[in-house]
């Protein structure tokens, strides 16, 4: 059963990364995400249906655009495949619920602002403002139709517990973390809330620990110094996903691991 839903969301997926491709490219700069029709940015000739299939329009083309032979960046089919193997991943996991619209927005908005923050610095409120009450409301619906309503209740728990961490982590070292970051941690606390305290713990702790290594090895490489800011919305993107997947064997491991389990 739950190959069918991967199938399934995988296909959606692909179709859900190629309209990220558009938000992460016009957001921000502050364009709007519906008008006009994508456009090559070298000609400016509009992008025929036949030239817009996801993945595959790119390899068709080889990279480049139909009339003005312009590079069109290797990002928009990354940016496709990461989608349908993060949806399929996270479908697989939720299965036929109530709850799998919910970690589909959850999985789609994480991807985006993971890429958009690591190409601007930026995670932004035009995006965290309308999808965090969305999540929200499919949370607490899936709850209730779930007959579950303390789920709802430790999702929304989880949220502000997530945003008031994170704030105080902020506003003691206003140089590692931005607001961004702050407003971001609360709609993963939702997320990550409904499916549990240990789960919420192990994406908030796993961040830091991803993003640690990760500014260990860039520093060590030399491929930033440690004046830099590195922007800790992708650490806190990927520990959120690790956590949806992988939060219930990774806890009851960690339970048997200290003798708690
Ligand atoms: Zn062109």
């Amino acid at each position: 059963m739950n190959a069918v839903v991967a199938a399934a969301c995988a296909v959606l997926g692909l179709l859900a990364g190629s309209f990220a491709n558009v938000v992460i490219h016009r957001v921000p700069a502050g364009r709007s995400v519906v008008r006009p029709r994508s456009a090559c940015p070298g000609c400016g000739a509009a992008i025929a249906p036949r030239d817009n299939v996801p993945v595959l329009s790119w390899l068709l083309l080889r990279g480049r655009c139909r009339h003005c032979g312009q590079a069109i960046s290797v990002r928009y089919p990354l940016v496709e495949v990461a989608m349908a193997l993060a949806f399929a991943v996270v479908g697989a996991r939720i299965g036929a619920d109530w709850a799998l619209p919910a970690y589909l927005l959850f999985t789609w908005t994480l991807v985006v602002v993971a890429v958009i923050d690591a190409a601007t610095r930026r995670i932004p409120n035009r995006l965290t403002y309308p999808l965090t009450p969305a999540l929200a409301a499919l949370l607490v619906a899936a709850a209730l139709l779930d007959g579950a309503p303390g789920a709802a209740l430790r999702a929304l728990a989880g949220g502000a517990a997530a945003f008031a961490a994170l704030l105080a982590l902020a506003l003691l070292s206003p140089r590692g973390m931005g607001m961004g970051d702050v407003k971001l941690a609360a709609f993963i606390g939702l997320g990550l809330g409904y499916l549990g305290w240990g789960h919420l713990a192990l994406g908030l702790f796993g961040a830091f620990v991803l993003g640690g290594v990760a500014g260990l090895a860039l520093i060590a490489t030399r491929l930033r110094s440690r004046k830099d800011q590195i922007p800790f919305g992708p650490y806190l993107a990927a520990a959120a996903l690790l956590a949806v997947v992988a939060g219930r064997p990774l806890i009851d491991g960690y339970a048997r691991l200290t003798g708690l389990g």
